[in-house]
């Protein structure tokens, strides 16, 4: 047994509280989490510095990793010790990108090979929704995927095309209470964006063409009873309808991301496109309406959305360039340095960043701190002032690149513990709703 006593603590009873506490380590799991000074004969004593609070480990609910079939551009291996370097200690694979992508069992089994024996921390699986593989779902979802994800306008990978009968893969998912997570744009507001000027891309991508499909999102949420989520929701022009939409009993929860709530399109040079995703990063007071839909709840988690690419895919104008940002490593400071300055917590963090994205991908021993959980830990450092630097993805690409942030990871913790630089993965491949 080890006990991890730590002057702040963000534990879980039942809502996430900071607090002191000693957390009780058996094995892979949490055993108790006691007061500081409680006494645990016979265990072995970890005790934080002054300046470190233990938080859960983060559950990042949507990484590209791209392998197979696009290992250039990320990968298991790298990608996972990127998110045990950042306080990751699940992540959930998204279904495209990769080759094949995850629209039928045989290619989960694929990419579950792919991913054996690579994995620095747990790793579970989305599937993917498209035209024709509606047959495909329930097998998906027996197979232990989260849910599904799928494109309402093109996908930039030709062989993840957009959904054309939302209500019937809807219909679908209902039978076995499915989720479907959607990446909503209208391909009839987007146009097609070219050039080096930023505003000339933003303005390629409006918010009324998120608040357009997500509208599309809500009706067949609310006409079929189905389970709906927003992925990377940008525009904040979106939250009032989400959240008339959910105070009407519509089942749909939201996910933002570090790139959305730390950068402003005032601040990206044009020709820059390391800044470019879609849909975009908008103006400051977009930021700001986020910060505040975060903290009301109709936002109810942050995700990375991490999508690299190999670094000549990032060249070009705004129109050429992959649509992506690299920062699963980083997204733990650069939320906590936007948060901490807006009055936010730890408690804030370990809700947004661990527990609701838990329990969005359907991972019962995960996101929490709590008696017969994964004894999943991060020890950070909230004061530590940090550069970006050095990273452990694939590639370095990253328009955080030399930033200054707020928080330091110090160590991280998979199933009882820590995560070593340089020894094999421990990491297991999760089947959602199931304990490992
Ligand atoms: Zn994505």
């Amino acid at each position: 047994m080890i006990v991890l006593r730590a002057r702040r603590a963000v534990v879980g009873e039942p809502d996430d509280v900071e607090r002191p506490a000693a957390v009780v380590v058996d094995g892979e799991h949490v055993a108790a989490v006691l007061d500081h000074d409680a006494p645990v004969p016979g265990a072995r004593e970890v005790v934080l510095a002054d300046d470190e609070v233990l938080l859960p480990g983060l559950v990042d609910a949507h990484v590209h990793v791209n392998e197979p079939g696009r290992t250039e551009w990320e990968g298991f291996a790298t990608a996972t010790r990127a998110a045990a370097a950042g306080g990751v200690t699940t992540i959930v694979d998204m279904p495209l990108n990769a080759l094949p992508p995850t629209v039928d069992v045989e290619a989960l089994r694929i990419k579950r090979k792919a991913a054996a024996d690579r994995c620095a921390v747990d790793v579970a699986f989305w599937g993917g929704a498209v035209p024709g593989n509606t047959g495909e779902l329930r097998g998906l979802h027996e197979a232990g995927v989260a849910g599904f994800k799928c494109f309402l306008l093109d996908s930039g990978v030709p062989e993840f095309p957009p959904v054309t009968d939302l209500r019937a893969v809807l219909d679908e998912l209902v039978g076995f209470d499915g989720l479907l997570l959607a990446h909503a744009e209208d391909a009839g507001l987007v146009t097609a964006a070219h050039g080096d000027r930023y505003a000339d891309f933003v303005a390629s991508r409006p918010p009324a063409s998120e608040d357009v499909a997500i509208g599309r999102l809500l009706d067949a949420a609310r006409a079929t009873g189905a389970r709906v989520h927003v992925v990377h929701l940008s525009a904040a022009t979106a939250l009032p309808r989400l959240a008339a939409a959910r105070a009407a009993g519509v089942r749909v929860t939201v996910e933002t991301c570090p790139h959305y709530l730390a950068l402003t399109a005032e601040e990206v040079p044009d020709g820059d496109t390391r800044f470019k995703c879609c849909p975009p990063v908008r103006e400051a007071a977009n930021r700001d309406a986020l910060w505040a839909g975060l903290a009301d709840g109709t936002i109810d988690m942050v995700v990375s959305d991490h999508s690299p690419c190999t670094p000549e895919l990032k060249r070009g104008d705004f129109g050429a360039a992959w649509g992506g940002i690299a920062s699963l490593q980083l997204s733990l400071p650069i939320v906590w340095t936007e948060a901490s300055r807006r009055g936010h917590g730890p408690a804030d963090l370990a809700r947004w960043m661990a527990r609701r994205p838990a329990e969005h991908a359907g991972l019962t021993a995960k996101g929490r701190i709590a008696p017969g959980a994964d004894a999943d830990l991060v020890v950070f450092a909230p004061d530590a002032a940090v550069t970006v630097g050095a990273l452990a993805h694939r590639h370095p690409t990253t328009p955080y690149a030399g930033r200054a942030l707020r928080g330091a990871v110090r160590a991280t913790w998979l199933r009882g513990a820590p995560i070593a630089a340089g020894a094999a993965p421990r990491g297991r491949l999760l089947a959602a709703g199931r304990t490992a």
